[in-house]
């Protein structure tokens, strides 16, 4: 019994995907498949693209955002979790990767529910709050750029219902947050935007040490 989260060891986080991954053959696939590009690292663990589909479940989510799709992993998650007309608009820069990721969302028979747009993340979200799109989102997951995050989640909290989610991914930064030594932007925003949603009172927060430390900010 313990009063604190629980630190895993090497040995712990083994018997944690033993006892309860359940990753379909093309995710599993998916993820072979990235481990060998040299941009490996971006990718989500399994276990946090499970917790992501069973979110999207427990939202009852029809309609998502995705800002940083890479090869396509987090968004074939949420995307298996949406009804048939239910939409993911997935954001991303890169042809390259989210190559990948549509051959994938193809395979997995998801490919009609996600709409990529491959410009700045920014853009795309200011097109949809132009569009008049405003309030009308049940789920966002931001995991792109890090300088970009605050504008992000302003741009998302906008988007998103009342009672809907963003979540936020690389909270923790492999505890660059921490090291005094560490002063680069990516950490700087990092640390910046942490502190800034921990005072938000427009949302409420969970940070969950699953991963690289993902947040859980639910629109009031
Ligand atoms: N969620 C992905 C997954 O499950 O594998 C990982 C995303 S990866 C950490 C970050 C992605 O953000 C990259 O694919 C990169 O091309 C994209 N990105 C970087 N800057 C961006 C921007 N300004 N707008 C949109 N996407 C951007
Ligand atoms: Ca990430």
């Amino acid at each position: 019994m313990s009063n604190q989260s629980i630190q895993l060891t090497p040995e712990l986080y083994t018997y944690l995907l033993e006892v309860s991954l359940r990753e379909s053959d093309l995710l599993q696939e998916l993820r072979e498949r990235t481990r060998r590009m040299p941009e490996a690292r971006m990718q989500i663990a399994p276990e946090q693209g499970q917790f992501m589909t069973l979110l999207a479940r427990l939202l009852g989510a029809r309609q998502a955002l995705e800002i940083g799709v890479f090869t396509g992993y987090s968004a074939l998650c949420v995307a298996s979790a949406l009804p048939a007309d239910g939409r993911l608009i997935a954001c991303d820069i890169s042809a390259e990767y989210t190559r990948i990721a549509r051959e994938y969302w193809e395979r997995a028979g998801v490919a009609d529910r996600i709409d990529l747009r491959l410009a700045p993340a920014s853009e795309t979200l200011a097109t949809l709050l132009a569009e008049g799109a405003a309030g009308s989102f049940d789920l966002a997951f931001i995991d792109a750029d890090k300088t970009g995050y605050a504008d992000y989640y302003e741009q998302c909290l906008a988007l998103l219902r009342p009672g809907g989610l963003i979540v936020v991914d690389n909270v923790l930064w492999n505890g660059r947050v921490l090291d005094a030594a560490t002063a680069d932007e990516d950490t700087r925003a990092i640390r910046a935007f942490n502190r800034r949603i921990h005072k938000d009172a427009r949302v409420d927060l969970s940070l969950v040490p699953i991963g690289d430390g993902l947040s859980l900010l639910r629109k009031r």
